[in-house]
């Protein structure tokens, strides 16, 4: 939009920009035009955009999506906006993107997301948005240039913050260029800057829990000055160790550490991180085609030979019957990154369903809670030739997943998951499949 175009269209709407709604409208064409192509560098089939205001980014973006989402906080922009744009590809939502719910976006598949950001929102716009299992697989941003700053910092210099290595251990993050106060209008008090991130791929780092990690770097960063070993408290001899290894002082501070350094430091201080993974070593009861116990062999020779064998999957549901689904870790053999039954896993020799349901739970989730049977799967290509009994229960968390493990894990309406899993089936493993029918049944 031109600024005699953004100047009419709020004669029109008779509407002076809200300052505490953060609106300086974007009046450079070109601009938005090279916003856009930024943000959606390739046709996309879906994509969202944060505070669309009058639309300077939103006409550009749509002709590069098939389909795009807005969530505009201001209800007569929203109104406005409505008129402005066909409702066949243009959906307008009018709510804070700050409490904007994603979780039924899950079933586009990762998007793009982009917005010239209401200065004041954009920390938990990024928080909301961009944590572990968010749905957006890259995100363009016009924000204030000092927070851009901080968010592209790297180590030992004064902008790199907590802020900084949450988002870079999920995001390659890219101050792409200046935008000046003179783009906007009304000018802005403050000079702005596009931001690209972009998510990591999968085994990009090694796993850490996402919930220690950021305790863990807000603490190291809480007084930055201060020493990490009188602020975080290690062991002194599992520090000493961790610092000759990394090359650095015992006397180092929360900026000394790379990105990498403090998702070492997590899994090396974490206690859930020292969970067992997978290992070919493991013994499992081989069934016959009635589920009779035949035999016990290693895990590899039955994975290998496709023997029948037993597993469980529990389905955890919290009291409004929203189910907790895992993202198994990227580091898994089979079915690395997709999403699966809250907990799941093979028996012990000797265990019984309800046993292995017990100690699956307490590891995977670290909850005890009451169970209750759903069904049985028979084995099958799908379960990986198991044959699966299927529990249900219910906690309110928290639930502390072994980052060996689980990626991480999200609660989500049956309605939200229904939709997901028939537009994107490969995004859960095989095996949920199944439990997700079990549950269906009932
Ligand atoms: N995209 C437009 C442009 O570039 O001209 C407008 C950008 S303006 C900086 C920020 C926009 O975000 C405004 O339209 C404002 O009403 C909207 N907004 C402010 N807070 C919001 C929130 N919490 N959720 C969604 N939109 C918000």
């Amino acid at each position: 939009m031109r600024l005699t175009d953004i100047r009419t269209a709020l004669d029109e709407l008779q509407l002076r920009p809200t300052k505490s709604l953060g609106q300086n409208f974007l009046h450079d064409q070109n601009l938005a035009r090279s916003i856009a192509a930024t943000a959606v560098p390739e046709r996309a089939s879906f994509a969202v955009e944060i505070g669309p205001g009058l639309g300077s980014l939103t006409a550009p973006l749509l002709e590069r999506c098939g389909k795009l989402l807005l969530i505009e906080k201001d209800a007569r922009l929203a109104e406005w906006l409505r008129a402005k744009f066909p409702a066949e590809r243009v959906e307008i939502v009018h709510a804070d993107a700050i409490e904007f719910d994603w979780r039924p976006l899950m079933k586009h598949g990762p998007f793009p997301l982009a917005g010239n950001l209401p200065y004041y929102a954009t920390s938990p716009i990024l928080r909301h948005w961009l944590g572990p299992c968010s749905p957006v697989n890259r995100a363009v941003f016009a924000v204030q240039d000092e927070f851009a700053a901080r968010l592209a910092a790297g180590p030992d210099t004064a902008d790199y913050s907590a802020l900084t290595v949450r988002t870079q251990r999920l995001w390659r993050v890219r101050r792409e260029r200046a935008l000046p106060p003179s783009v906007f209008f009304p000018e802005p008090g403050v000079d702005s800057a596009l931001v690209v991130l972009e998510r990591r791929a999968a085994k990009e780092f090694p796993p850490a829990r996402s919930a220690f990690f950021h305790d863990l770097v807000q603490r190291g960063f809480s007084q930055r000055r201060k020493q990490l070993k009188s602020l975080l408290k290690p062991d002194p001899a599992v520090w000493s160790d961790w610092c000759e290894k990394q090359g650095l002082p015992p006397t180092c501070r929360a900026e000394n550490l790379s990105v990498a350094q403090w998702i070492d430091l997590a899994r090396a201080l974490d206690p859930a991180a020292i969970h067992p993974a997978q290992h070919d070593g493991e013994q499992f009861d081989v069934v016959d085609e009635n589920d009779k116990v035949i035999g016990t062999k290693p895990r590899s020779i039955v994975h290998d030979k496709n023997l029948l064998h037993r597993a469980v999957h529990i389905l955890v549901f919290n009291k409004t019957g929203e189910l907790l689904l895992q993202k198994r870790s990227a580091w898994k053999d089979r079915e690395p990154s997709k999403w699966d039954s809250s907990a799941a896993g093979h028996l012990e020799p000797g265990e019984s369903y309800a046993d292995g349901a017990v100690r699956e739970t307490e590891e995977e989730l670290g909850i005890r809670c009451e169970f209750k049977l759903l069904g049985k799967i028979r084995a099958c290509s799908n379960t990986g030739q198991e044959f699966v009994e299927v529990f249900a229960a219910q906690h309110e968390g928290p639930f502390i997943l072994p980052p060996s493990e689980i990626q991480d894990a999200l609660l989500l309406p049956l309605e939200d998951i229904n939709a997901w899993i028939n537009a994107r089936p490969r995004d859960f493993a095989p095996g949920f499949w199944e439990a997700w029918k079990i549950l269906r049944s009932r």
